[in-house]
């Protein structure tokens, strides 16, 4: 099963990637977690990705490419679960062709509909730690204020979730990576899901979605 998990900023994709990676065993690609690794030693990226701006789809698509021929994702036959690729119409159409190339389908794309408002809640209110463990100082508090539940670490605002960030985030998403729902509509596979309601309410229309697809393909 292969998974695009779409949706604005702040949408939830992150926390239902990991739940649905939890029960079905697929493997997680977050192309944002991969950007902030690498920009540890990239300060272009390091710059745009504080300026709420997209990384250019070639650099993306490149490392999207690399990342996909990787052990772990041709040896898990279980599929993928892709969270944040493709973010521009030429990335869906990269997408299109790599696959292509390799014979894999997509099942469905999971899209989270959140209003503007939630979204700036939830991004401004995001704390993360270096584990990779993610919180919301309202909506998912740590035990303890600002320390990580899993590890102990210290927990801390992303730079790109600062309140004069997030507004160009939503813009870049508008402009940029929204168009994308009618581009998968035409080819069939959007899923709409409620992203406005609770975590684990979220989490049963995925189930729901998932099942209906597996129904589908008769497995
Ligand atoms: P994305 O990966 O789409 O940017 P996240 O999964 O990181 O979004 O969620 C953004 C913030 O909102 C996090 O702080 C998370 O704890 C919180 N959050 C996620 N889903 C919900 C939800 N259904 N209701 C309330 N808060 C949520
Ligand atoms: P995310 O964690 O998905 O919110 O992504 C954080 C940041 O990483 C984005 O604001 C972009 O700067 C960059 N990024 C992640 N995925 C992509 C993508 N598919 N295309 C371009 N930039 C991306």
């Amino acid at each position: 099963m292969n998974y695009i998990l779409f949706g604005p900023p702040g949408a939830g994709k992150g926390t239902q990637a990991k739940k649905i990676v939890e029960k079905y065993g697929i493997v997680h690609l977050s192309t944002g977690d991969m950007f902030r690794e690498a920009k540890k030693s990239d300060e272009k990226i390091s710059a745009l990705m504080a300026a709420g701006q997209l990384i250019p789809d070639e650099t993306v698509v490149e490392m999207v490419q690399k990342r996909l021929q990787k052990d772990d994702v041709k040896d898990v036959k279980k599929g993928f679960l892709l969270d944040g690729f493709p973010r521009t119409l030429n990335q869906a159409e990269a997408l299109d062709g790599m696959l292509k190339k390799e014979n894999i389908k997509i099942d469905a794309v999971l899209s989270i509909y959140i209003d503007n408002d939630e979204a700036v809640k939830r991004i401004s209110g995001r704390r993360v730690c270096v584990c990779g463990a993610s919180y919301h100082v309202l909506f998912l508090p740590p035990k303890q204020e600002n320390v990580c539940d899993a590890c102990g670490g210290t927990l801390v605002q992303r730079t790109d979730d600062k309140e004069n960030v997030v507004r160009d985030r939503l813009t870049v998403y508008e402009n940029q990576t929204k168009p994308l729902i009618d581009y998968y509509k035409k080819a069939g596979i959007l899923v709409e899901i409620d992203g406005q309601q609770n975590e684990k309410e979220v989490f049963k229309q995925i189930e729901t979605a998932i099942k209906a697809e597996a129904g589908k393909l008769g497995s």
